[in-house]
């Protein structure tokens, strides 16, 4: 509801400043804006100053500004003649930065668009997730709202790299595009963080930050290895180190059933429907109300806890909620004649690699609660 689009703009002297403009019309308006904006030469007019903000009030804006700094040519000095100059080597970053907003009806940017890109920008670098790990950067950490993990080629193609995931926070201010919402909830996408933080060991992503589903245009993607994952994603074994909300795989022997929490329940072996009721002319039957059907062969469906030993967290209580197609793969091995079977007959089997998402991971007391979970590499069959 409170989208902006903001132009982050530098002027002769060094000095940034930040305009806020209308709301854009779509993600595409935002692609088209920063076609034909970015890195040209503007005149700004009817401008208002909203704010005078400093680095410690605007954490974000100021990693950005950071990250420009100092400028790529010399800048004019206040108060002195046009012609002359400083190199910026030795300047301090700034310590504040205007905020600036149009007057209503006023709206005056004028940006040249057949200029060439200014000296003054500088296009953003592209980085690698191992390289961003090495980043000696922190930041307080924001509310959180939404949490991605992702991998590049520098973390899976090299052996011995720990970690080969890295957990992105996406906060509640960081505008998410329609674009990027469904590329994200259907299939794993190679996704580029602009003007992204990086603070805690994971990548944040705040007001400034925008997600691109390809490189940005104009950009320098010097020694960033873009190159395809080849293989299946390889997470980190659970062990001492793993953190709550994290991921790992996961492997050992089932050494107790959750009791209190598994149960069973037949389901359509045609549509997989699981709320089947008792059929009105036979009680003893079962009917799919969205097939209209009488279920001859219901399929059981079933809720699993385990216990596991891990040979990797020996001294914690490790417990794992398994998927349908591991808890298939446990009770198929030891099923009594009849189909059914004792859940405690699962005791001793060897589980994994499986891939589980961390719920908790604590020392006092020393357990780690998991949840096996479906990559989306893996669900688009790559
Ligand atoms: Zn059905």
């Amino acid at each position: 509801m409170f989208c902006r689009l903001c132009l982050l703009v530098q002027d002769a002297y060094g000095m940034f400043g930040e305009v806020q403009l209308q709301s854009p019309g779509s993600a595409d308006d935002v692609q088209q804006y920063c076609s034909r904006w970015e890195g040209k030469f503007c005149c700004l007019a009817g401008m208002k100053i909203l704010q005078r903000t400093t680095r410690g009030r605007t954490l974000g804006l100021f990693s950005l500004i950071d990250s420009l700094w100092p400028p790529v040519v010399p800048v004019k000095v206040p108060g002195q003649s046009q012609d002359s100059e400083m190199m910026t080597t030795n300047l301090p970053p700034p310590s504040f930065c205007y905020i600036l907003t149009v007057q209503p009806g006023e709206i005056r940017v004028e940006v040249d668009e057949e200029e060439q890109i200014s000296n003054l920008y500088q296009p953003p670098a592209v980085h690698g997730l191992k390289e961003i790990l090495q980043t000696k950067h922190s930041v307080p950490l924001n509310q959180r709202e939404i949490w991605l993990f992702v991998t590049d080629s520098t973390l899976q193609n090299v052996a011995h790299v720990t970690p080969k995931v890295v957990a992105v926070s996406v906060t509640a201010s960081c505008v998410l595009s329609t674009e990027i919402t469904e590329a994200l909830s259907v299939a794993s996408r190679r996704v580029f963080f602009k003007d992204a933080l990086w603070g805690h060991g994971r990548i944040i992503c705040v007001e400034r930050t925008v997600l691109l589903l390809q490189k940005p245009l104009l950009c320098s993607a010097a020694g960033a290895d873009l190159s395809e994952l080849t293989g299946p994603v390889r997470l980190d074994e659970l062990d001492s180190t793993t953190q709550t909300n994290s991921i790992c795989a996961l492997r050992g022997t089932v050494v107790g059933v959750n009791e209190s929490t598994a149960f069973s329940w037949p389901t359509c072996n045609r549509c997989g429907n699981g709320k089947l009721e008792p059929c009105p002319q036979d009680r003893e039957l079962l009917y799919c109300n969205r097939c209209s059907e009488v279920v001859s062969s219901p399929v059981l469906k079933m809720q699993l806890e385990v216990f596991l030993s891990c040979p990797s967290r020996s001294q914690s209580t490790v417990k794992v909620k398994l998927l349908q197609r591991t808890i298939s793969s446990l009770l198929t091995s030891s099923a009594n004649e009849d189909g059914s079977y004792e859940v405690q007959s699962v005791l001793g089997k060897e589980v994994g690699l499986l891939n589980c998402y961390v719920h908790s991971a604590t020392s006092h007391p020393n357990c780690v609660a998991l949840e096996e979970i479906v990559l989306l590499e893996a669900a688009a069959g790559r």
